[in-house]
Protein backbone atom coordinates (compact mmCIF):
# COMPACT_ATOMS: atom_id res chain seq x y z
CA UNK A 1 0.00 0.00 0.00
CA UNK A 2 2.58 2.43 0.74
CA UNK A 3 6.29 2.99 -0.64
CA UNK A 4 8.57 2.00 2.27
CA UNK A 5 11.84 3.14 0.51
CA UNK A 6 10.34 6.89 0.66
CA UNK A 7 10.92 6.76 4.31
CA UNK A 8 14.35 5.85 4.16
CA UNK A 9 13.21 1.91 5.43
CA UNK A 10 11.96 -1.41 5.01
CA UNK A 11 9.14 -3.10 7.35
CA UNK A 12 11.50 -5.50 8.17
CA UNK A 13 14.16 -2.97 9.58
CA UNK A 14 11.98 -0.43 11.46
CA UNK A 15 12.87 1.10 14.44
CA UNK A 16 11.11 1.49 17.53
CA UNK A 17 10.59 5.03 16.94
CA UNK A 18 8.58 4.56 13.53
CA UNK A 19 6.12 1.98 15.83
CA UNK A 20 3.21 4.31 16.97
CA UNK A 21 1.55 3.85 20.67
CA UNK A 22 -1.89 3.51 21.29
CA UNK A 23 -4.05 5.04 23.86
CA UNK A 24 -7.68 4.39 24.87
CA UNK A 25 -10.00 6.56 25.05
CA UNK A 26 -9.20 7.38 28.48
CA UNK A 27 -5.20 8.19 27.41
CA UNK A 28 -4.38 4.99 29.41
CA UNK A 29 -1.40 3.41 26.64
CA UNK A 30 -2.60 0.28 25.13
CA UNK A 31 0.41 -1.04 23.51
CA UNK A 32 2.63 -0.74 20.56
CA UNK A 33 1.72 -1.06 16.90
CA UNK A 34 3.63 -0.54 13.46
CA UNK A 35 3.18 2.43 11.82
CA UNK A 36 1.58 0.83 8.48
CA UNK A 37 -1.41 -0.46 11.85
CA UNK A 38 -1.62 2.73 13.18
CA UNK A 39 -2.33 4.59 9.47
CA UNK A 40 -4.81 1.25 8.86
CA UNK A 41 -6.77 1.95 12.01
CA UNK A 42 -6.70 6.40 11.34
CA UNK A 43 -8.31 5.08 7.90
CA UNK A 44 -10.50 3.65 8.94
CA UNK A 45 -11.56 6.57 11.85
CA UNK A 46 -10.79 4.29 14.53
CA UNK A 47 -8.56 6.31 15.98
CA UNK A 48 -7.33 10.11 16.26
CA UNK A 49 -3.63 11.38 15.90
CA UNK A 50 -2.07 13.10 18.93
CA UNK A 51 1.71 13.04 18.01
CA UNK A 52 3.77 12.75 14.43
CA UNK A 53 7.22 11.53 13.64
CA UNK A 54 9.14 13.45 11.35
CA UNK A 55 8.68 11.35 8.65
CA UNK A 56 6.94 10.48 5.76
CA UNK A 57 5.15 7.53 3.67
CA UNK A 58 4.05 7.79 0.02
CA UNK A 59 1.45 5.75 -2.32
CA UNK A 60 0.25 6.43 -4.90
CA UNK A 61 -1.97 9.59 -5.06
CA UNK A 62 -1.01 11.23 -1.22
CA UNK A 63 1.99 11.68 1.23
CA UNK A 64 1.25 10.96 5.11
CA UNK A 65 3.15 12.14 8.06
CA UNK A 66 3.88 8.66 10.21
CA UNK A 67 1.86 8.99 13.30
CA UNK A 68 3.91 8.46 16.74
CA UNK A 69 1.36 8.38 19.40
CA UNK A 70 -2.48 7.83 18.61
CA UNK A 71 -5.68 7.79 20.42
CA UNK A 72 -8.42 4.93 20.49
CA UNK A 73 -11.93 7.16 19.43
CA UNK A 74 -13.95 4.64 21.46
CA UNK A 75 -12.70 3.09 24.91
CA UNK A 76 -11.47 -0.41 24.45
CA UNK A 77 -11.13 -2.77 27.19
CA UNK A 78 -7.43 -2.69 28.31
CA UNK A 79 -5.76 -6.16 27.59
CA UNK A 80 -5.86 -8.88 30.62
CA UNK A 81 -3.93 -9.12 33.70
CA UNK A 82 -3.00 -12.71 33.37
CA UNK A 83 -1.20 -11.45 29.94
CA UNK A 84 1.66 -9.79 32.07
CA UNK A 85 3.91 -12.12 32.71
CA UNK A 86 4.80 -12.89 36.39
CA UNK A 87 8.44 -12.39 36.99
CA UNK A 88 10.75 -10.71 39.35
CA UNK A 89 11.63 -7.91 36.62
CA UNK A 90 7.85 -6.90 36.13
CA UNK A 91 7.38 -6.82 40.23
CA UNK A 92 9.97 -4.42 40.14
CA UNK A 93 8.84 -2.09 37.50
CA UNK A 94 5.12 -3.00 39.09
CA UNK A 95 6.47 -1.30 42.43
CA UNK A 96 8.03 1.40 40.65
CA UNK A 97 11.85 0.12 41.89
CA UNK A 98 10.46 1.18 45.61
CA UNK A 99 11.00 -0.78 48.90
CA UNK A 100 7.17 -1.07 49.65
CA UNK A 101 8.02 -1.24 53.25
CA UNK A 102 10.43 1.56 53.79
CA UNK A 103 8.94 3.45 50.84
CA UNK A 104 12.63 4.08 49.36
CA UNK A 105 13.59 3.88 45.61
CA UNK A 106 16.67 1.28 44.95
CA UNK A 107 18.56 0.06 41.92
CA UNK A 108 17.49 -3.48 40.93
CA UNK A 109 20.35 -5.18 42.44
CA UNK A 110 19.95 -3.77 45.83
CA UNK A 111 16.49 -5.26 45.58
CA UNK A 112 14.70 -8.49 46.44
CA UNK A 113 11.45 -10.10 46.56
CA UNK A 114 9.59 -10.63 49.42
CA UNK A 115 6.63 -12.72 50.32
CA UNK A 116 3.29 -10.96 52.34
CA UNK A 117 2.64 -13.43 53.89
CA UNK A 118 6.02 -15.94 53.93
CA UNK A 119 6.23 -18.93 51.80
CA UNK A 120 6.47 -21.27 55.05
CA UNK A 121 3.07 -20.23 55.97
CA UNK A 122 1.41 -21.16 52.58
CA UNK A 123 1.86 -17.60 50.95
CA UNK A 124 2.04 -18.15 47.16
CA UNK A 125 3.92 -16.50 44.79
CA UNK A 126 1.61 -14.52 42.55
CA UNK A 127 0.89 -11.27 41.70
CA UNK A 128 -0.90 -10.03 45.06
CA UNK A 129 1.64 -11.80 47.34
CA UNK A 130 4.88 -10.82 46.58
CA UNK A 131 6.74 -7.68 46.39
CA UNK A 132 9.53 -5.60 45.90
CA UNK A 133 11.79 -5.33 49.29
CA UNK A 134 15.01 -3.51 50.07
CA UNK A 135 17.79 -6.33 51.58
CA UNK A 136 17.44 -4.62 55.26
CA UNK A 137 13.74 -4.65 55.21
CA UNK A 138 13.35 -8.40 54.05
CA UNK A 139 15.96 -9.58 56.58
CA UNK A 140 13.92 -7.15 59.42
CA UNK A 141 10.79 -8.66 57.95
CA UNK A 142 11.81 -12.42 58.12
CA UNK A 143 9.21 -14.99 58.42
CA UNK A 144 6.34 -12.89 59.27
CA UNK A 145 3.68 -11.36 58.28
CA UNK A 146 3.17 -7.61 57.89
CA UNK A 147 1.40 -7.17 60.78
CA UNK A 148 3.57 -9.59 62.99
CA UNK A 149 6.26 -8.21 62.26
CA UNK A 150 4.47 -4.46 62.53
CA UNK A 151 5.71 -3.55 58.78
CA UNK A 152 3.03 -2.35 56.86
CA UNK A 153 3.28 -2.64 53.41
CA UNK A 154 2.91 1.62 52.11
CA UNK A 155 0.06 0.37 49.77
CA UNK A 156 -2.15 -2.36 48.93
CA UNK A 157 -0.56 -5.30 46.72
CA UNK A 158 -2.56 -5.08 42.99
CA UNK A 159 -1.68 -6.95 39.85
CA UNK A 160 -0.37 -4.06 37.48
CA UNK A 161 -2.54 -3.22 34.69
CA UNK A 162 -0.43 -2.51 31.44
CA UNK A 163 2.88 -0.82 31.85
CA UNK A 164 4.86 -3.89 31.89
CA UNK A 165 3.96 -5.22 28.70
CA UNK A 166 4.79 -2.02 27.38
CA UNK A 167 7.96 -1.87 28.86
CA UNK A 168 9.02 -5.10 27.96
CA UNK A 169 8.54 -3.90 24.41
CA UNK A 170 10.24 -0.43 24.29
CA UNK A 171 12.58 0.07 27.23
CA UNK A 172 11.91 3.68 28.25
CA UNK A 173 15.23 4.49 27.93
CA UNK A 174 14.33 3.86 23.61
CA UNK A 175 11.00 5.79 23.61
CA UNK A 176 10.36 8.32 21.04
CA UNK A 177 10.49 11.88 23.26
CA UNK A 178 6.70 12.22 22.21
CA UNK A 179 5.70 9.08 24.27
CA UNK A 180 7.05 9.40 27.45
CA UNK A 181 4.23 11.88 28.74
CA UNK A 182 1.77 9.31 27.55
CA UNK A 183 3.90 6.22 29.66
CA UNK A 184 3.38 7.55 33.09
CA UNK A 185 5.01 4.80 34.86
CA UNK A 186 8.36 4.77 33.14
CA UNK A 187 11.06 3.39 35.43
CA UNK A 188 13.37 6.02 34.08
ZN1 LIG B 1 13.05 -1.23 52.69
Amino acid sequence: MFAAEAIGTTTRSQTPSLKALILNASYEPLRIVSWQKALILWFQDKVEILEYHTKFVRSVSATFELPSVIRMKKYVKPKRIDGVRFCRENVYIRDLFMCQYCCVKFAAKDLTIDHVIPASQNGPKNWTNVVTACRACNQRKANRTPEKAKMPLFKPVKAPAWLPVLEHEVPADKAPPAWKEYLRFSKT
